[in-house]
């Protein structure tokens, strides 16, 4: 089985070969823990984690090897702590936690390593060093930056030359930089703020270094697939390269980049000052996570994807039917279904082959496929009686009503009876009364 991979690097999409196919290596910038994740945040989880999958199934469980960081130093998590009075592994640790829950009710898997930044600091000083020693990086003013000009592929990733960042931008530029586009590796923390022992002054590290001195640690010098939103691309990836590649005497940092589109609100970017910002703990009190799951994976991983209440309805009705459809055993994998994530991870052209499965009504394969995306995981009674209905009643309102029925009913209220039926009916809940009393459903 090849797998076809866009590389963001070369700009084309080429067929996927490991360094050492009993070791396939993958590195995603993971969060920086300060607070509640969004759904764009999500989408690029969700989509390492759709080739996580892949990966797994073409290499076996045990021959990939997925690390993403937990970012758990930064001036964000900093002012956070301040405000609250706390550490900030308080911080840090809650919504470190919080990350994981979310993620694993979305259905992805849980990395084979989750490094923090703050257990790595020996490895990031001794990286600014060894940085220091071969004439990358400078000290200025208590930092370390790094000399971009000394790296000469500086920008290849994201096709941008030197100076193209401050053409027409009026961007004030420390006077301790050579150059304006030199980044900070470390730099002194402030009064108050977490500092750690390093030879050329007490401080922190810059936030690209942190990945860099990462995926060294955890998973080499080198390694097969880096991945991460778009939005990364530029200053945060290519600054990882230059670290890396000028640290490793040229040893390239990945070998494939692989990169997911933007996620777009109501054709609108999602952004704190439009007051539109979906966050993933939020959309899971009304939907169901493989809801939100199925309409992240509807878009192909590249391309944007515009984030609707319809698409949101036509995910949980799509799965519905999947639901009615699927059958308890062991099915075989559709090559066709196979095909479409081998080709650069075609999760749409996949859901197609899933929806033809399900017409034919084989349900074996059906749910075997769609299992490998993290889909179809639910008992199909116990998913009839889940989420789904944005603003509709949780089970506890609907148990509650349900039992409010028979006693109005007992009663003989049957004007209270007759609105609690049409409350049903407009949720679109189905009752059974049966011997052993009322059971229900979502329609
Ligand atoms: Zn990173």
């Amino acid at each position: 089985m090849n797998l076809a991979l866009y590389n963001s690097l070369s700009r084309k999409k080429q067929v996927f070969e490991p360094a050492d196919p009993k070791r396939v290596t993958m590195y995603n910038c993971g969060p920086t823990v300060y607070s509640y994740a969004h759904i764009g945040n999500a989408r690029a989880a969700v989509a390492a984690d759709v080739l996580f999958r892949v990966l797994r199934s073409i290499y076996g469980a045990d021959h990939v090897v997925y690390a993403r960081n937990i970012t758990d130093v930064d001036d964000k998590i900093n002012i956070a702590a301040n405000e609250q009075g706390v550490d900030i592994s308080v911080i840090t640790e809650r919504f470190s936690k919080i990350y994981n829950d979310d993620l694993a009710a979305l259905g992805c898997l849980m990395p084979n390593m989750q490094p923090k930044a703050t257990a790595h600091m020996g490895e990031m000083v001794a990286m600014i060093q060894v940085l220091l020693a071969a004439g990358h990086a400078y000290e200025a003013d208590g930092h370390v930056l790094f000399d971009v000009a000394s790296y000469e592929d500086y920008g290849q990733l994201s096709g941008r030359a030197l100076g193209d960042n401050l053409a027409g931008a009026r961007v004030k530029v420390a006077d301790y930089k050579r150059s304006p586009e030199d980044f900070v590796l470390w730099k002194p923390s402030k009064v108050g703020e977490p500092e750690w022992p390093a030879p050329f002054g007490n401080g922190r590290p810059g936030w690209h270094l942190e990945c860099s001195a990462m995926i060294e640690k955890n998973l080499g010098t080198s390694i097969d697939i880096h991945c991460g939103g778009q939005d990364l691309k530029f200053p945060h990836h290519e600054n990882e390269i230059a670290q890396s590649v000028c640290a490793h005497k040229g040893a390239p940092l990945a070998n494939y980049w692989v990169h997911n589109g933007f996620l777009q609100m109501d054709s609108t970017k999602m952004s704190k000052s439009l007051g539109n910002v979906k966050l993933v703990h939020e959309l899971l009190k009304t939907w169901d996570g493989e809801v939100l799951r199925f309409a992240l994976l509807s878009g192909h991983y590249r391309s944007e994807l515009d984030w609707t209440d319809d698409l949101l309805k036509q995910s949980k009705a799509t799965l519905d039917g999947w639901y009615r459809v699927i059958g308890a055993g062991e099915g075989q994998i559709d090559p066709g279904f196979m095909a479409a994530l081998l080709d650069d991870v075609n999760t749409p052209e996949s859901f197609g082959h899933l929806s033809a499965l399900a017409h034919k009504g084989d349900g074996l394969s059906l749910k075997a496929c769609a299992n490998l995306l993290g889909l179809l995981k639910n008992d199909p009674d116990d998913w009839f009686r889940g989420k789904g209905k944005e603003g509709g009643l949780s089970d506890v309102e609907i148990e509650a009503l349900i039992k409010e029925r028979a006693e109005v009913r007992a009663a003989k209220n049957w004007s209270r009876a007759d609105e609690i039926r049409d409350i049903f009916k407009t949720e679109n809940i189905i009752l059974e009364d049966g011997k052993d009393g009322t059971t229900w459903r979502r329609g």
